[in-house]
């Protein structure tokens, strides 16, 4: 029995050291916007990502000395805001698209390294956007949760998936109008909520999920909420 045992770790053992080497052997790294070998993101591609201004306002880009300006943080209830880049401009469409729908979940780490979290969150608990269950099912994976997780690694903070979303329209096909009123009651709380979150997403469109996401949290006892996503839209 103990012998087998020692087979079984062995087994593992190796099969951990040598996947990462062949997995970049049958599928070697590519630039996921020119192709390039060896990188998910070329140093080329990099510079043509337009970052976002900590002089504009993170909801409605008024141009201001804060993050988000009175108005929006009132309209938000958030307490600030981080993204990194414009959604629209460079290889970013195509480093979302390829998180999201190509399976390449390598991405989540380069964004997650590219997000730059304010200073003083010491005690906050990074909380992903979810997917609903029939999103989640096709994709096997809720690509807010692995930037979250990322993030997590890089700043020392803790994770908690503690929101639930139910299956409702796609949000790309409405309206900002209507795009609230398709989002109202969708989402829940399981378990206790941290009393200082981060609401983690990939891409912020008009903040309707956000403002639906942060109601919810302060309902179920959170006290304040700092948004942070890789690219504003
Ligand atoms: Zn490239
Ligand atoms: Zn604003």
């Amino acid at each position: 029995m103990k012998f087998e045992g020692k087979k079984q770790e062995n087994k593992y053992y190796l099969g951990y050291k040598i996947w990462p080497l062949l997995k970049d052997f049958l599928y070697p790294k590519r630039c996921v916007s020119c192709g390039k070998i060896d990188t998910f993101l070329c140093e080329k591609c990099e510079k043509e990502i337009i970052l976002v201004s900590d002089k504009k306002c993170l909801f409605c880009g008024r141009i201001m000395d804060k993050r988000v300006c009175d108005k929006c943080r009132k309209e938000f209830r958030v307490k600030n805001g981080v993204a990194y880049c414009y959604y629209r401009e460079g290889p970013v469409k195509n480093i979302v698209w390829n998180l999201k729908f190509r399976g390449k979940k390598e991405l989540a780490q380069v964004m997650a390294e590219k997000i730059k979290l304010l200073p003083n969150l010491e005690n906050f608990v990074l909380v992903p956007v979810p997917l609903d269950k029939k999103r989640f099912r096709e994709r096997g994976y809720n690509q807010s949760f692995l930037i979250a997780k990322h993030l997590a690694f890089e700043s020392n903070l803790k994770t908690k998936d503690c929101l639930r979303k139910e299956s409702r329209k796609p949000q790309m096909d409405l309206k900002k109008k209507d795009r609230q009123k398709n989002l109202e009651g969708a989402y829940t709380v399981i378990g206790e909520v941290p009393k200082k979150v981060i609401l983690v997403d990939d891409v912020l469109t008009t903040g309707s999920t956000i403002k639906e996401c942060v109601k919810v949290l302060k309902k179920a006892g959170a006290r304040e909420v700092v948004v942070a996503v890789f690219a504003r839209d």
